[in-house]
């Protein structure tokens, strides 16, 4: 099958004939119809913090964020049938640990990140792996497209797990979120969809402009202000009930908390690149003064699924929103070098393998 492979940290993926994945017992083979290129995987392709130990070799494939249709299913596989339109959360998991059993299958004790680690290949390719597939595999809904599946990849998801399961969240709350890329700008439009008040933060008004469209009633363009945090406490007459850091680099975390009202929930979806090497130091006197609550958040419980399901059918939410163009294979490399700048807006997705 064609793949675009890894060949090494911050070296151009190559277009390359590579075997078929092959299915085990548990698992399913799934033929990709679409899959978002995140910055997850540009993470990973870079070699920052949480990746530089996996290792990856020469000849791995990325991309996390796939639908498509099943076309080979394990033997021991009683839920899942070929041809089956399926999503995948990207934090595969067993199913069976303590975590999984208590309704965590994001924090799954074995869980294996799609792509993004060594031993399981990605979906930047014409087929892809899952292995325990009666408990990962989403079945979809007849009338949600492919580019809607990976729409919902996994800054839809991360987005809506922080924001919805946890946070404490009302209508009419103030919500900062601070880089609109993918993740940002999907928490943008879950946050309207929830009756709250969006600010969106970000350097580029292309992206500002995006997340209006989305239903941010406020927007800062952290160039062109001294205080990003004085600004967005000012807009809100006190501060924002909850903060949200998308980006992951020290100053957009720090930003996000200082935005705070007291009371306030900061909610860290970003991870952090090379230079804050997985550290970033916080206004800690001030959290205390002010009571506010730091929450770290990643992907989303496999169980969950279906509350998205209901929200889009009801028309509440619409994942294609995000989506801001569908490439080639031939183009990943080149959408991932993009990111290096930030010069991507919203989730590219491939379409065409
Ligand atoms: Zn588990
Ligand atoms: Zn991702």
């Amino acid at each position: 099958m064609r793949a675009a492979v890894f060949t090494g940290h911050g070296e151009p993926l190559e277009i390359r004939e590579i075997p078929d994945p092959e299915v085990e017992e548990t698992g399913v083979v799934v033929e990709t119809e679409a899959c978002g290129i995140c910055r997850s995987d540009w993470h990973a392709w870079q070699g920052d913090p949480l990746w530089e130990s996996r290792g990856f070799e020469e000849g791995h494939v990325f991309g996390h964020e796939p639908a498509g249709v099943v076309v080979e299913v394990g033997d021991e596989v009683e839920h899942v049938r070929e041809g089956d339109r399926v999503a995948v959360p990207f934090n595969l998991a067993d199913g069976t640990c303590p975590p999984c059993r208590n309704g965590h299958s994001n924090l799954c004790d074995n869980r294996v990140p799609l792509g993004l680690a060594p031993e399981s290949k990605g979906a930047f390719g014409e087929r892809f792996y899952v292995p325990w597939a009666d408990f990962n595999i989403v079945p979809l809904p007849d009338d949600v497209s492919p580019i809607e599946m990976a729409g919902l990849g996994c800054r839809f998801m991360t987005s809506f797990h922080a924001l919805v399961h946890q946070a404490e969240i009302t209508a009419g709350d103030w919500v900062a979120v601070h880089g609109c890329g993918g993740v940002g700008l999907s928490a943008v439009h879950i946050a309207d969809a929830l009756g709250t008040n969006v600010i969106a933060v970000d350097l580029f008004d292309e992206k500002l402009e995006f997340a209006t469209n989305l239903g941010a009633v406020e927007t800062v363009n952290a160039g062109e202000v001294a205080d990003v945090p004085g600004e967005v406490r000012a807009i809100s007459d006190g501060g924002a009930d909850i903060s949200v850091d998308a980006l992951g680099i020290a100053e957009t975390c720090r930003n996000s908390v200082s935005s705070l009202r007291k009371r306030g929930q900061h909610l860290q979806i970003g991870l952090t690149s090379s230079q804050e090497g997985g550290e970033v130091s916080l206004p800690t006197d001030t959290m205390v003064a002010k009571e506010l609550r730091f929450i770290g958040t990643i992907g989303m419980p496999r169980p969950r699924y279906n509350e998205i399901f209901q929200m889009i059918e009801h028309g509440k939410l619409d994942p294609a929103a995000v989506v801001s163009e569908t490439v080639s294979l031939a183009q990943t490399a080149e959408k991932l070098e993009a990111m290096t700048d930030f010069e991507t807006s919203g989730i590219p997705v491939i379409t065409e393998f």
